[in-house]
């Protein structure tokens, strides 16, 4: 029998409370064949595209498994780039939302003390990039003697980043009681090495797509010279209007200079690549998830499992220079079941990897010789410019429609006022009408504590606790914006 509903996998109500949340109707192909296996806790190796569900393949049994009483780190998820990880625990952290799972994300150039923290409190799960996560086993910071999963996410781009050491120093760290999930967009010899290697009799589970584009996507080529595509670009936008556009191009520098120049022309636009400081670059993925701007402009670190919701266009300033990031960078468009435009920027260098992604993706690319006519920017600039003024239309975040139940509330006190999660639960507990099952994640920090009351009952208990004592003392207590 075909499973085609979440409630067939035997999950509970919390989980399944917050996949209803979050309209996840009915599992993706990938999760109908993973989660199964991976709920009887066996080794896997899976083969599937970017954008098929994979996050939730893994983070639906995670979140299932865990045990809610023990405090230290139970799984561990590695994850190639610092966007991802922190969109992979963001991702956990809503499908866990109505169990209260802790899950923390550890990441380089961001502080070391800040994460450290987090995980000397209640850790679920932890989801790292392999650098940082060692150097957190190392600090023993993060104590592994519990973890009974390990994920490793992306894995063929893990090993063509040069991650293997690392990724075998952090398995040896590892209990060997445990089960492992590896998931790959590719399945080349040196994954199917680390299989054997450190995989115990895995289910090998490959979803195939027909071609590795998605059909979805409409691909688009223009033959272009080096030093006319920034005059290219401004053309194509105007005719293509689009809502919300990645631009990728293969430099740092060249990135500048696209900003630069749109900025110029008040494109709502920001940038993001290797070269800038960490904390700003999760504040552009941020503000570009949340619309806030149209145009976003990246080398290939916003290519990779990406989860943006309505990117209408890809463009390729420059053709990757690795074939797989081609399917990476237009896969950010055409997502959940949505239509979407990809259109390359071709010079004449740049045949051979032209015919090299046509051999990978088994699809050829129409190269078009024509570029927008003329007359055809002039007739579309002023709905063009119309667009540009407005302001764009702001996207409801993944797990807005949960925080409509969800109020999460900040106490200000905190652990140097010894507070601890038991007071909170304590004095919630005693409101009438509330019980531990409508308190979910408590982060208990050093002067402040953020709470969240589920239920729909935030109102009543922000009301209660304006004149209410928490730990024998009035406190300030205020909702946080979500
Ligand atoms: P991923 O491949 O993990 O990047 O997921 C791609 C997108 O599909 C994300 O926006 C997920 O939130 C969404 N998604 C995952 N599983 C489901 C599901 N069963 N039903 C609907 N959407 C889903």
């Amino acid at each position: 029998m075909t499973k085609t509903n979440f409630k067939d996998y035997k999950l509970s109500n919390e989980i399944l409370k917050s996949l209803e949340m979050l309209n996840f109707k009915n599992p993706t192909k990938v999760q109908e064949q993973v989660i199964p296996v991976a709920l009887q806790n066996k080794d896997i190796l899976v083969k599937s595209q970017t954008g098929s569900g994979k996050t939730a393949t893994f983070g639906i049994p995670l979140c299932e498994l865990v045990d809610w009483e023990e405090n230290k780190p139970q799984a561990l998820v590695l994850a190639p780039t610092r966007e991802l990880a922190i969109q992979v625990k963001d991702d956990i952290f809503n499908i866990g939302r109505f169990k209260r799972i802790k899950a923390c994300a550890l990441y380089g150039k961001s502080s070391f003390a800040v994460q450290e923290k987090e995980l000397k409190q209640k850790t679920h799960i932890v989801v790292g990039t392999p650098g940082r996560t060692i150097d957190h086993i190392k600090e023993g910071s993060f104590v592994t003697d519990n973890i009974k999963c390990l994920v490793i996410d992306e894995a063929d781009e893990m090993l063509s980043l040069g991650f293997i050491e690392q990724i075998e120093e952090i398995i040896e760290a590892l209990p060997n009681e445990r089960v492992t999930m590896l998931f790959s967009a590719t399945l080349p010899e040196d994954i199917d090495d680390l299989s054997k290697r450190y995989l115990k009799n895995p289910t090998k589970i490959e979803i195939e797509a027909k071609t590795l584009t998605v059909d979805r996507i409409v691909q688009v080529a223009y033959k272009v010279e080096e030093n006319a595509k920034i005059n290219l670009l401004k053309d194509v936008t105007i005719v293509e209007n689009p809502d919300s556009c990645v631009i990728f191009a293969n430099t740092q520098k060249k990135v500048e200079m696209i900003y630069n120049e749109l900025t110029d022309l008040k494109y709502p636009c920001d940038k993001i690549h290797g070269g800038m400081e960490q904390d700003d670059r999760i504040k552009v993925m941020s503000n570009f998830k949340k619309g806030y701007f149209r145009y976003l402009i990246a080398t290939d670190v916003a290519a990779r499992g990406i989860d943006i919701e309505n990117i209408t266009h890809v463009i390729n300033f420059d053709i990757p220079v690795l074939r797989e990031n081609y399917v990476h960078r237009i896969g950010r468009t055409g997502r959940a079941g949505k239509e979407g435009r990809a259109i390359t920027f071709v010079t004449k260098a740049d045949d051979r990897r032209v015919s090299e992604i046509n051999s990978y993706t088994g699809r050829e690319l129409v190269l078009r010789q024509e570029t927008p006519s003329r007359k055809s920017v002039k007739k579309l600039k002023a709905e063009f410019e119309r667009k540009l003024s407005e302001k764009p239309e702001v996207k409801m975040s993944k797990g807005a429609s949960m925080s409509c139940e969800i109020m999460r509330l900040h106490i200000n006190a905190g652990k140097k006022t010894k507070m601890r999660p038991v007071d909170i639960v304590g004095t919630l507990c005693s409101i009438e009408g509330m019980t531990a099952e409508d308190i979910g994640v408590i982060n208990v920090q050093d002067v402040s504590t953020f709470v969240e009351v589920l239920n729909n009952k935030g109102e009543m208990v922000l009301k209660t606790l304006q004149t209410k004592n928490i730990k024998g003392r009035p406190r300030k207590v205020t909702m946080v914006e979500m």
